[in-house]
């Protein structure tokens, strides 16, 4: 039998469950935990003296981690999954049956299984830090909490609280989790089980059932408010959330053997979905970016952070590598650029403090981690920076010969060049391994991918610096090799050319977006040239021309924008007009640049084809090249990079069934 889970008695006569797997920093419930605790709730249950259980975990940052995916993803049998849904019900039921009050004294993270043996306990402690964590993710990988969680957490919180979390996959902290009744007290972990046996010996609770989980008129509404809502944010494209409320609805009023049932039933419907096998597939491409490893041998820790450029990315890359702990020097030759800079900074972690991710003081203390500056100062002692001047090669070259100069030996030398060539870059230096790409997308403190680019000379030492350096801020790296607009650029621009192409030969804008909206992906191409600049477009768009030639032309349009001064949002006014109310309209000023009628009125099929195809293309000669290794890092940095409608599972993923089926 494993050992992942220790029970002992204490002299109060409770008795504490203790997780702890071995040989790993996380506690999971895979089929021999699950039999491990049926044992040991044998010996509870046959414990007439006992006043009552605690569940604990003595992980660090972990109470349960949830259910092991790996086992469950690669069971295609039915009645197995069935199966795998009833084992976790009938032992987490063992423990809501007990006739001793039980308590779960979560710290770090309790999700999906984790939180729903939490809620088959009669109470709840948790600690009060920022590791804490309680939620039931289930449906941002296709399923639904079928151990039981549909049924109990609504009506521990009532429905509308329930499906607020549920249908989301949300997770809560502490205090949030306290205010919605989730948890009944807020502890410093040290305290457990002195406060848990206080509870104890209050004996099993009476809790009041909310009328909104009885009523039926109160279901309706809620039905009718949610499922709208659900289709706005899905499109109609992941089945779990529909299926999540359907369930929830009925659950909380049926008996627990239903319920169950219910729980079971939409599991293994959606457990065979494709949307289902392509999340979970997103979530182990997820974990492996979070440890990938290109070199063998321990590497220096990157603490402090030179960035050069003190623009768009360069204070965005500031604003992120304080925030997760590292010192940096902010250098701008512009003092005006720098003040902005630190302004846009100052901004982001006020949104950050407004949204609880950080205290006031968390903020203030990564602001003064920040030391900007438009005079020249040592770089000898740092340990890695990273160029984000303005994209202009003479620039970076110039900059590049003087860092050479200012860094310490040891220090990493990165660029953020969206499309620049690394290996030219590199040759400017007197040693050309220790420079490397650090690709970060636009806004630096939302887009989670970053391309770290290996130039042909760059070190496999160098590589993993940078790659921890990635990982440690939380940020997921895809291993690109140097080539013109590495991967997530050179798939995206012909896209967003097309588009433009489309617009030009008379397709209406707003068909063009929509078809692509359909799709899945989360904006219009036409919207999104104008999101980022019709003049920054017009920069990258005559790169990939000059660099492609015919397969990625430039339309004439955006030339024509340009000139016009219609520069998209930051504007007013692009393809689309802003500035009022609801979705932007048409820009009639644009409309002067369309050049053909062939295909106005085209159909949704083959606007996305033509669109999509160029994607599929280019993917597919980005993997024929090697500018990366697999059909994974395509799929994965095009989903992070770029949005790409997750539930497809990628560009490669659609090619494979385009070439299966022929749709
Ligand atoms: P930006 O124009 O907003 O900022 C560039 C900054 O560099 C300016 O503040 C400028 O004063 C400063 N600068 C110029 N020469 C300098 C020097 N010698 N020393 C120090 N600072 C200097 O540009 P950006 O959008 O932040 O882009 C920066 C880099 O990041 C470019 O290489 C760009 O291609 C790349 N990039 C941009 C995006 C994006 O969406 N904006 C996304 C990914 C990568």
């Amino acid at each position: 039998m494993s050992h992942h889970i220790q029970y002992s008695l204490n002299e109060d006569r409770v008795g504490i469950l203790n997780f702890d797997r071995e040989g790993s920093s996380a506690n999971i419930f895979d089929h021999d935990t699950l039999e491990e605790l049926a044992t040991h709730l044998d010996t509870i249950e046959a414990d007439t003296e006992l006043r009552g259980l605690v569940l604990v975990s003595a992980k660090e940052k972990i109470f349960i981690a949830g259910a092991d995916i790996n086992a469950f993803s690669r069971v295609e049998d039915p009645e197995a999954l069935r199966e795998i849904a009833r084992a976790g019900q009938e032992t987490f039921a063992r423990i809501s049956d007990l006739k001793i009050p039980t308590v779960a004294a979560i710290h770090g993270q309790a999700l999906g299984g984790g939180c729903e043996i939490a809620l088959a306990c009669d109470y709840r402690l948790a600690s009060d830090s920022r590791d804490t964590k309680i939620g039931l993710p289930e449906v941002t990988l296709g399923i639904l909490p079928a151990w039981g969680g549909s049924y109990r957490l609504p009506r521990l919180i009532g429905l509308p609280n329930a499906l607020d979390m549920i249908l989301a996959g949300k997770r809560v902290a502490a205090y949030p989790a306290k205010k919605k009744g989730l948890v009944d007290q807020l502890c410093p972990r040290e305290h457990f089980i002195r406060i848990a046996t206080e509870w104890i010996g209050k004996g099993k609770p009476q809790r009041k059932r909310h009328w909104k989980t009885r009523n039926p008129l109160a279901k309706m509404i809620i039905r009718s408010r949610v499922r709208p809502m659900l289709q706005k944010k899905t499109n109609g494209h992941y089945p779990a959330p529909f299926k999540a409320l359907e369930v929830c609805l009925k659950a909380v009023s049926a008996d627990r053997a239903t319920a169950f049932k219910l729980e079971q039933d939409a599991l293994v419907e959606l457990l065979l979905t494709d949307v289902c096998q392509h999340l979970v597939r997103l979530f182990f491409l997820q974990e492996r970016a979070r440890k990938i490893s290109v070199y063998e041998g321990d590497v220096a820790p990157t603490d402090t952070v030179g960035v050069i450029g003190a623009g768009v990315m360069g204070a965005g890359i500031a604003q992120w590598s304080a925030a997760r702990g590292n010192r940096v020097i902010l250098k701008d030759i512009n003092p005006e650029a720098l003040q902005k800079g630190m302004a846009a900074i100052g901004k982001v972690f006020t949104g950050a403090v407004k949204r609880h991710v950080f205290t006031r003081t968390e903020a203030q203390a990564a602001l003064d981690r920040i030391f900007p500056t438009a005079v020249e100062v040592p770089f000898k002692d740092v340990d890695l920076i990273i160029e984000a001047a303005t994209e202009n090669m003479d620039l970076k070259k110039k900059i590049f010969a003087g860092l050479d100069a200012a860094a310490g030996p040891d220090t990493v030398l990165a660029t953020n060049t969206s499309a620049l060539s690394i290996t030219e870059l590199a040759e400017t230096t007197s040693d050309p391994g220790r420079v490397v790409g650090i690709h970060y997308f636009n806004p630096v403190h939302k887009m989670q991918l970053v391309e770290v680019v290996r130039g042909r000379q760059t070190r496999p030492e160098v590589l993993q610096r940078a790659l921890a350096f990635v990982q440690q801020s939380g940020k997921l790296p895809v291993v690109v090799n140097d080539s013109p607009g590495f991967l997530v650029n050179r798939i995206l621009i012909p896209y967003l050319m097309e588009a433009g192409a489309l617009f030009e030969a008379g397709a209406d804008p707003k068909a063009i977006d929509g078809a692509m909206l359909d799709f899945g992906m989360p904006m219009g191409p036409l919207r999104l040239i104008d999101e980022v600049g019709i003049d920054v477009a017009h920069h990258v768009a005559t790169f990939f021309a000059e660099t492609f030639g015919d397969r990625m032309p430039m339309p004439e349009s955006l030339n024509q924008l340009l000139e016009a001064g219609l520069l998209g949002r930051k504007s007013g006014k692009g393809f689309f007009l802003y500035g009022g109310k609801g979705d932007p309209q048409v820009n009639p000023e644009a409309l002067a640049f369309v050049r053909t009628a062939e295909h106005r009125g085209a159909s949704r099929e083959l606007l996305e084809e033509r669109m999509l195809n160029k994607m599929l293309v280019e993917s597919r000669m980005c993997l024929e090249e090697g500018v990366v290794e697999s059909a994974d890092d395509i799929d994965f940095a095009m989903i992070f990079g770029a949005g790409f409608a997750p539930f497809r599972g990628g560009p490669m993923q659609v090619d494979k069934q385009v070439e299966r089926t022929g749709t």
